[in-house]
């Protein structure tokens, strides 16, 4: 067989295994040895570390981790491709592989099974439709992993990174900057995959960190002041926090914005992640007095 990354050895497999692309699950496979490279040493992958992948596909990145590092898990949804990957990387004897769909596996079971207490690393050319809700699952359920490095949509990749005051800053910037500390490995054009997607790509590296960077008094009232805050954007953190999930009333917001100083015609797109704690904290407070009042 050529190497993994010829569309000569995809056609070869689509043929010998009657494979065809999905694209419901995101099927864009690397046919650039530069593009595995870039990843690996993006990662830093060495003897000692240990790696989950998300979705092999034909095993690309997968034959290249198994010759980096100590022990390699893959999780591939795609019952096609499992007699394929036996074919191409199931000579390595670091490496096992899991046939489920990752957002349906408790992966918390499968690392502790696997690694023991060990932390693996997450590396992964994630497919589009499920990027968000994947980084999430891992951050939301802190399942135990040192940090993500993860081939995503340009324009996603831009969303994490980006600051207070930018047009790509939201929800998205302050939840992932909460757990992690993002990093942008390197850029990836839509012609390093077969079949070609509509959209360029980014390798994003997000160090999870060991502790948050705000002391929060409530953490879900803080995920809540940012829901409210970007799900209405245009509208002035004084309405966008008096009609959203927080169920605040519009006096509670104003005595809340006026604690931590924020004006209340500002729109959240300019608060810093340090200020949305501030605001989060002022209003876990106004909600735990009000609760009390209620019970007494
Ligand atoms: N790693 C390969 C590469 O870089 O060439 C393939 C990457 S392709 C973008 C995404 C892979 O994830 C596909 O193999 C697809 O079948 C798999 N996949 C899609 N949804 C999945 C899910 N929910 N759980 C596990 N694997 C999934």
């Amino acid at each position: 067989m050529d190497r993994l990354t010829s569309p000569r050895t995809i056609k070869y497999i689509m043929e010998k295994y009657g494979f065809h692309f999905s694209k419901s699950l995101g099927q864009n496979f690397i046919i650039d040895d530069h593009v595995i490279e870039r990843i690996i040493d993006g990662a830093e992958v060495g003897g000692e570390d240990v790696v989950l992948e998300i979705g092999p596909g034909i095993g690309v990145l997968t034959n290249a981790l198994c010759e980096s590092a100590q022990k390699v898990v893959s999780i591939e949804i795609d019952k096609s491709l499992i007699p394929v990957l036996g074919e191409t990387v199931g000579h390595h004897d670091n490496l096992k592989i899991v046939n489920q769909d990752v957002l349906k596996t408790d992966v918390k079971a499968l690392i502790k099974e696997e690694f023991g207490d060990r932390k693996p690393k997450l590396i992964a050319n994630l497919p589009y439709y499920v990027t968000t809700p994947i980084i999430m699952l891992f951050l939301e359920e802190r399942i135990p992993i040192s940090d993500l490095i993860v081939m995503i949509q340009k324009e996603v990749a831009d969303r994490i990174v980006a600051g207070p005051g930018t047009k790509a800053y939201g929800a998205l910037s302050v939840v992932v900057q909460y757990f992690t500390e993002p990093s942008i490995v390197t850029r990836v054009s839509r012609g390093s995959f077969m079949p070609m997607p509509n959209v360029d790509s980014t390798v994003i590296r997000l160090n999870v960190r060991e502790n948050p960077p705000v002391t929060l008094l409530d953490e879900e009232v803080f995920f809540l002041t940012i829901k409210d805050a970007f799900g209405k954007r245009r509208k002035t953190l004084l309405n966008a926090l008096s009609s959203g999930f927080l169920k605040l009333t519009k006096e509670q917001t104003k005595l809340a914005l006026a604690e931590v100083g924020i004006p209340e015609n500002m729109r959240g797109e300019v608060l810093t992640i340090d200020e949305f704690a501030s605001l989060a904290n002022a209003i876990a407070k106004i909600k735990g007095a009000t609760n009390g009042a209620d019970n007494t």
